[in-house]
């Protein structure tokens, strides 16, 4: 079955438009075997444009469970739960409104 992507579009968080942008970018790193990559904030904030450094391990330990996103630290939403933390970024849960497939 060949679901168009663009028909879920509407349906997705901020959040998650940014993990199908962050997802682009974790290929393109793969492709170019580059072991760090530039990562978009994951925040609820559609206008938020800061990037994050991070390895392609520590990217795809992010993005290992669909409801775990990576968050400049302190761009969760009020009362989001903060996963993990360190200087450069967070790990923050979200709901999500649908799973993302995961291409590997
Ligand atoms: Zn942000």
């Amino acid at each position: 079955m060949n679901t168009s992507r663009a028909d879920a579009v509407p349906y997705l968080s901020t959040e998650e438009l940014f993990r199908e942008v962050n997802e682009r970018i974790v290929r393109l790193n793969q492709e170019f075997e580059s072991p760090e990559g530039e990562y978009l904030c994951e925040c609820p904030n559609s206008l938020c444009a800061e990037r994050l450094r991070l390895t392609l391990a520590e990217y795809e330990a992010v993005r290992r469970d669909p409801c775990r996103f990576l968050m400049a630290p302190g761009h969760e939403r009020v009362g989001s739960i903060v996963l993990e933390q360190n200087a450069s970024y967070e790990v923050v849960a979200v709901p999500v409104s649908r799973h993302l497939t995961i291409v590997h």
